[in-house]
């Protein structure tokens, strides 16, 4: 083992022994090795006319408001990307700890890329906290229903047709349908992210896995620190120094395992497969 040494294969096995869940928490460093930007780096911009647009300008409900098609334009340019994008190594390995856990695994994810269904990972355990790029619905809040993400994969520079542009309409009251994602402007609640439901997760979870993501958003963080607040420990994976190595820092807490996630949660896998067959 490159990554996991003796004294924590010692904890993993006493957790592992015990009845706490395993809990892995995934961010945009997981998807990175398939090949999706963060689209908040440097080059993450977006053109409407002659203006440059940051993904926190429009990744916004007040930007949906003003200018529905051309945040259209640009979800559906994210979609193009994230279609082509294959499942990594990592995904594939949080789902064998899925299959080696059983009922005692949860998924807690705020990509909203699809990937991990893509690898296997069964939607019943999985809190989608950031939506997900699958569903859209109204734009208008006229019901909660969930529809499919419409089909129209775009490159930059694509223009919507007057056909395209009537499927981007909700089938109940003619308005523009929304994509099924947290924007940059609104708050996590149950109905459609699962802010309580994850931080109920939270609490019965043993050991919490983090997994490229360096909690710049509200939830991730109160997850991570129930996880503590409950008996829990967590291990940050994470190519990049961020809040949750901050909070592993303290063996009390947990570890911070400094690399990539297809390299090092192959390992826990490994590491866990060896306790089935021994215990
Ligand atoms: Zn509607």
């Amino acid at each position: 083992m490159k990554f996991i040494d003796n004294e924590l294969q010692e904890r993993l096995l006493n957790f592992y022994k015990g009845q706490g869940k395993l809990t892995v928490l995934t961010g945009a460093g997981l998807s990175a090795d398939s090949g999706i930007p963060t689209f908040r780096d440097k080059d993450g911009f977006w053109t409407v006319g002659s203006v440059n647009y940051m993904p926190e300008e429009m990744g916004t409900y007040k930007m949906f408001l003003k200018q529905p098609l051309d945040v259209w334009k640009w979800f559906l340019y994210r979609l193009g990307i994230c279609s082509k994008a294959n499942p990594n190594v990592g995904h594939y390995a949080i789902k064998e700890l899925e299959d080696l856990f059983g009922s005692r695994f949860q998924l807690i994810t705020q990509n909203v890329d699809g990937l991990h269904f893509k690898a296997g990972s069964a939607r019943d355990a999985a809190y989608l906290i950031h939506g997900t790029l699958e569903y859209s619905r109204c734009g208008e809040g006229c019901s909660d229903d969930l529809y499919p993400y419409p089909n129209l994969p775009m490159e930059k520079g694509d223009e919507l047709t007057p056909e395209q542009i009537e499927t981007l309409k909700c089938p109940v009251c003619r308005s523009y349908l929304r994509p099924h994602v947290l924007w940059f402007d609104e708050y996590y609640n149950e109905m459609y992210y699962k802010l309580d439901s994850s931080l109920r997760a939270a609490k019965q979870t043993g050991l919490l896995l983090v997994v490229g993501t360096s909690g710049s958003t509200n939830l991730p963080v109160r997850i991570a620190t129930q996880v503590l607040n409950s008996g829990g420990f967590i291990i940050d994976i994470n190519k990049h120094p961020n809040h949750f190595s901050d909070m592993a820092s303290d063996k009390m807490y947990g570890y911070a395992l400094k690399g990539s996630s297809s390299d090092i949660l192959p390992e826990f896998v490994e590491l866990f497969k060896g306790f089935t067959k021994t215990i």
